[in-house]
């Protein structure tokens, strides 16, 4: 399949065509439908992330969705924390999630924190515990789950499960001032221990964790189940279309049971859609904060990382994230979608945005002995052939220049149209050169290649006495600056499939960072960080903000080229 971009997409195993799905999604028609009959006036979401880790790309699936949908029909969007288990979670991630959101373009109408609604919470349980729809349980965790049975067998009810509402009232008062431990005591919904849904086999709803909030501090010890607080959550906050993925379809009982006893004025509706997985990658914080725990990679930022921080220091854009997030689709049914999908969206958006440079990933001294030692020239080249407005610099042709040492062979194959023995190439925006001589160390390495330059075939000349098959991009030893050049794989090297039993540490590539000392065009000695470039034949490349200083660029590649220009 070509796009309209000229860019070809045949290896990318997905349909592109998916993005007429996104426009026509069936969470869309619910929303249209529910203006139409007058059930909303006005569409209120949310994006509701647990402080306990940096986002990542599937989150921005989640926040495109959110934002957008609510966005198109002049709705508005509640950024809230769901902040209710202080065990895991953190002033830091709440800070970076907020910056996340903010880069990839989206704005939250109202800053909401789970947390401040503790009191409420309290009381709407104890409103379900004056309705005998909710008791004080003793059972520990495992009996819990012992006595919840099993998808073919029903459950068995709790001993405690008739205690009286007085009892009730009093037991769930006592866990919040602090009267008993952790796992002593749960609140439960009383619901069915026969449901074929097993999320409605008496639930629990709260319990008992003695740690520091980081919004609350100390003030509770009982903290409210997801289940429990979610549905009142979005309730309280007038949410009309609560979009979440695929595994909480079971949940959703549970979530209208919370609403409906909890005797909530406003009527909030669960809607869940396929969460987005991506080849070679992880979506779950949990794996991802391994991976930084154990110092497998370098913060939560990584350029490895498929976190928005992660994908931010790469070099990734907003533009390529959000369109790839749309290309994806809004599905009932999960899949996993190519990564190069992902790449492909990067390159289209960067295509003429960004200055085209040489550089030289592993520098090989080429000598070019009929050009006279004391003499110089520049050479005028464009930055970008698709966007005059990046305008020109000049570039210093001189004796000694470097090539990439994997421009060159000395015994090539048949069809190797670069540099070798007896061969000539094009350097890019300069001249023709032929390789005479190949010179070598004691030990038989490469040192250096004497070749020859003619004069006639420079670029712009209007040349056309003959054709060589290869270009090859080059820097001049005479001003070239020394840069550090970061290629990344794959950080996992199978899709993670939740269900198979191999350690998730395993699938780790050993291999997913390999760094190379190289050299510039002097042209790129000023980088901003974040500044994007193609580097000719090598790809689309970011300057690393956190690495480089001011004497030591180094930059991280994005991705590399598709380019008509591999040989
Ligand atoms: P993780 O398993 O990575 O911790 P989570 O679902 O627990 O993810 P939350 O912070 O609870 O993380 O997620 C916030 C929102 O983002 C939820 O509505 C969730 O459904 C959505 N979300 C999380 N992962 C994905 C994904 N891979 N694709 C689409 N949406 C996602
Ligand atoms: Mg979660």
């Amino acid at each position: 399949m070509v796009m309209n971009n000229g860019v070809n997409t045949d290896d990318i195993n997905i349909d592109i065509k998916n993005e007429d799905s996104y426009t026509s999604n069936f969470i869309r028609k619910i929303i249209i439908d529910d203006l139409e009959s007058g059930k909303h006036k006005e569409i209120v979401t949310r994006f509701p992330p647990e402080p306990n880790g940096y986002l990542h790309l599937g989150h921005a699936k989640a926040i495109m969705l959110d934002f957008e949908l609510a966005d198109e029909f002049n709705g508005r969007t509640n950024l809230r924390f769901d902040d209710t288990n202080p065990l895991k979670e953190d002033t830091e991630y709440v800070e970076s999630i907020k910056e996340d959101i903010k880069w990839l373009g989206y704005e939250w109408d109202d800053l909401r924190f789970a947390s401040d609604y503790f009191e409420e919470m309290y009381n709407r349980a104890a409103l379900l515990i004056k309705k005998q729809k909710a008791y004080v349980c003793d059972l520990s965790a495992e009996q819990i789950r012992e006595y919840r049975g099993t998808l073919t067998e029903p459950g068995i009810e709790s001993p405690y499960r008739n205690r009286s509402v007085e009892e009730n009232l009093d037991l769930f008062e006592r866990m919040r001032k602090g009267e008993f431990k952790d796992g002593e005591k749960v609140l439960r919904a009383k619901i069915d221990m026969q449901s074929p849904n097993m999320n409605m086999r008496d639930p629990v709803l709260y319990r008992i964790a003695h740690a520091t909030h980081h919004n609350t501090g100390d003030k509770w010890c009982i903290y409210p189940m997801y289940d429990f607080a979610h549905p009142l959550e979005d309730a309280i906050e007038g949410i009309t279309h609560s979009i979440c993925t695929l595994e909480f379809e079971d949940h959703r009982p549970l979530y209208d049971w919370v609403v409906r006893e909890c005797e909530m004025e406003h009527i909030p509706q669960q809607i869940e859609f396929a969460r987005l997985n991506v080849t070679n990658t992880v979506m779950s914080k949990r794996k991802l904060k391994m991976l930084v725990d154990e110092g497998i990679v370098d913060g939560w930022d990584d350029p490895r990382m498929p976190t928005i921080a992660g994908l931010r220091r790469r070099g990734f854009t907003p533009e390529s994230i959000r369109n790839f997030c749309r290309a994806t689709g809004v599905s009932k049914t999960n899949s996993v979608v190519d990564y190069q999908l992902l790449e492909h969206f990067l390159r289209e958006d960067l295509l003429g945005k960004v200055p085209r440079v040489m550089g030289v990933l592993r520098p090989l001294k080429v000598v070019i002995t009929n050009y006279p030692e004391d003499q110089e020239e520049q050479l005028e080249a464009v930055y970008n052939p698709d966007n005059p407005e990046l305008g020109s610099r000049k570039l210093t042709f001189s004796r000694e220049i470097y090539i990439d040492a994997e421009d060159f062979m000395e015994n090539p194959p048949k069809n190797y149209f670069r540099l070798y023995p007896g061969n000539e190439v094009r350097l890019k925006d300069a001249y023709f050169i032929k390789c005479n001589d190949v010179i070598k160390d004691k030990d038989g390495n490469i040192v250096e290649l004497h070749c020859t330059y003619d004069p006639e075939t420079r670029s712009g000349s209007g040349f056309t006495g003959r054709k060589v098959k290869g270009t090859i991009h080059w820097v001049s030893a005479k001003d070239a600056i020394p840069v550090e050049f970061r290629l990344y794989e794959p950080l996992i090297l199978e899709d993670d499939d939740e269900d198979d039993d191999k350690p998730f540490l395993e699938k780790v590539n050993p291999r997913s960072l390999e760094i190379l000392n190289g050299l510039a065009e002097p042209s790129i000695k000023n980088s901003a960080p974040h500044q994007k470039y193609q580097f000719i034949r090598v790809g689309y490349f970011n300057t690393d903000p956190k690495l480089t200083k001011k004497d030591k660029l180094v930059f991280n590649r994005i991705t590399a080229l598709k380019s008509s220009f591999k040989l």
